[in-house]
């Protein structure tokens, strides 16, 4: 794929699902404290922000993109990949778009395996902090909000197969990929949900004491502005995420697992094969 064609990855088919509709977006105010800022709309950030509605809460939700994915907007997603063979090209692996990079994933949705949860020597810092037991009771929630039908990831299989192989995972597919289609009338007539697009958080300020996240500096076309809210939830994705708290981690070093497991020490692509 030559660099133009990468460039235009996810162009096409979503400038024709949304003809130039102008979304309602609210200009960032310093002033307004909210419940919860929420950063990113991917499937992450949107099916949080929904949640958080639900509860009753006011959400600030932050996106760096627009409406729909441009080449200009995903160019500030660059990043030197060190091993090509175990990440693809940053133009590929992040949307920077409503939706985020549910506009070019495959929408294939399965549970973790109870593996993925164990203490591994390969693995060694890799701790959760939570168990899979308190996480599958969410299964349920997120497969409606990923358009994958139930939370039913396995199923019986009782034909024998030789080497002890058994045949009862699920895997599960979103009937709508690019999920954000389905949620975005919600997102948006949401009077709890303000959204603000084109909106880049640039730096994480944490209070002098170091102890809480005071604002984050978001860079606007009408500048840059300071937004303020009772609880931050960073939700950009594996990349950018790491990105934000390294650049944070400059002036904490302690933070975030410190100089000897930094953020992104264990990131890797998804494995394939
Ligand atoms: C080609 C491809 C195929 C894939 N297929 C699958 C699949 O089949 N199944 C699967 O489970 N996963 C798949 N994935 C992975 C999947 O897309 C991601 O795991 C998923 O999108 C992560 O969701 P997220 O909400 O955490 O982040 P993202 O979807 O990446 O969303 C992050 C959002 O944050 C915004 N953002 C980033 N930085 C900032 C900033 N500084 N300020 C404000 N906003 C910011 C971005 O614009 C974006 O909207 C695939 C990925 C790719 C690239």
């Amino acid at each position: 794929m030559d660099a133009s064609q990468k460039a235009a990855f996810c162009t096409p088919i979503a400038a024709q699902l949304l003809p130039n509709r102008l979304m309602v977006i609210e200009k960032l105010s310093s002033e307004q404290v909210r419940d919860f800022c929420v950063v990113g709309t991917g499937p992450v950030g949107m099916a949080l922000a929904l949640e958080l509605e639900n509860l009753g809460h006011e959400v600030l939700l932050l996106e760096a993109g627009g409406q729909q994915p441009d080449s200009e907007t995903g160019a500030a997603s660059k990043a030197q990949i060190v091993n090509p063979g175990r990440h693809a090209p940053m133009e590929i692996a992040v949307c920077r778009a409503l939706g985020g990079t549910s506009w070019t994933w495959g929408g294939r949705c399965v549970a973790y395996d109870d593996i993925d949860w164990m203490d591994r020597s390969y693995v060694a810092d890799a701790h959760w902090p939570l168990k899979h037991d308190e996480l599958r009771p969410w299964y349920r929630r997120a497969a409606e909000y990923l358009l994958c039908g139930n939370d039913q990831f396995s199923t019986p299989y009782h034909q024998q197969l030789s080497g002890g192989l058994t045949l009862d995972f699920v895997e599960r597919w979103a009937r709508e990929s690019r999920v954000i289609l389905e949620h975005r009338d919600q997102l948006l007539q949401s009077t709890r949900i303000k959204l603000s697009l084109r909106s880049t958080v640039t730096a994480v300020n944490i209070s002098t004491g170091g102890d809480r996240v005071e604002s984050l500096t978001v860079s606007t076309p009408d500048g840059p502005v300071m937004v303020r809210a009772k609880k931050f939830i960073l939700a950009m994705g594996g990349v950018e995420t790491t990105r934000l708290l390294l650049h944070t981690q400059r002036n904490w070093p302690q933070h975030f697992g410190g100089s000897e497991w930094p953020a992104g020490t264990l990131l890797h692509g998804t494995h394939f094969g």
